[in-house]
């Protein structure tokens, strides 16, 4: 079975069985790695896991992440512009903060809890089930050094 360093208290391997996927190696890896790592991309989560397994191939990442995603084990989110990111907070109707510089990205828990927590005004007959919300903005980090090249007006530092 498993070698024990790539999940060593076993959550993985309970998380799988609870959603009734089939338990491998890759599949124990990617899942622990990614309780530590929050929001990685696909590339991210192929070099952390190939940390301890060598034998990972790139293709093999996708289809667990694909897997693992599919089974409601793992959340992708997917910010225009950015690589798609995944992370093991999934089932709840938590949001996102995404920086515009680096793509720093935080949870924020939604206000209402239950999907869809925002209605249009008109649902055109429509049965929703999700409003997706994504903040965008700039972390701290990337706020600070464009304040330092002088592309932050006025009148934006002032509301800080
Ligand atoms: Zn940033
Ligand atoms: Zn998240
Ligand atoms: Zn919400």
């Amino acid at each position: 079975m498993a070698p024990v360093s790539v999940d060593p208290d076993g959550a993985a391997l309970q998380a799988l069985r609870a959603v009734g996927l089939r338990v491998t190696t890759p599949r124990r890896a990617v899942v622990a790695w990614l309780a530590e790592h929050p929001h990685s991309t696909a590339d991210a989560v192929g070099s952390g896991v190939r940390e301890q397994l060598d034998s990972v191939s790139t293709q093999a990442i996708y289809d667990v992440l694909a897997a693992c995603t599919y089974a409601g084990l793992l959340r992708r989110i997917e910010p225009a512009g950015h690589p798609a990111r995944y992370e093991r907070r999934a089932g709840d109707n938590h949001h996102h903060l995404v920086c515009r510089g680096c793509g720093r990205t935080e949870d924020v828990d939604c206000v209402v809890g239950a999907r869809p927590c925002l209605k249009p005004v008109d649902d055109h007959g429509f049965a929703l089930d999700e409003a997706e919300v994504l903040f965008w903005g700039l972390c701290p980090t990337c706020l600070a050094a464009a304040r330092a090249a002088g592309e932050v007006h006025h009148h934006e530092e002032t509301v800080q």
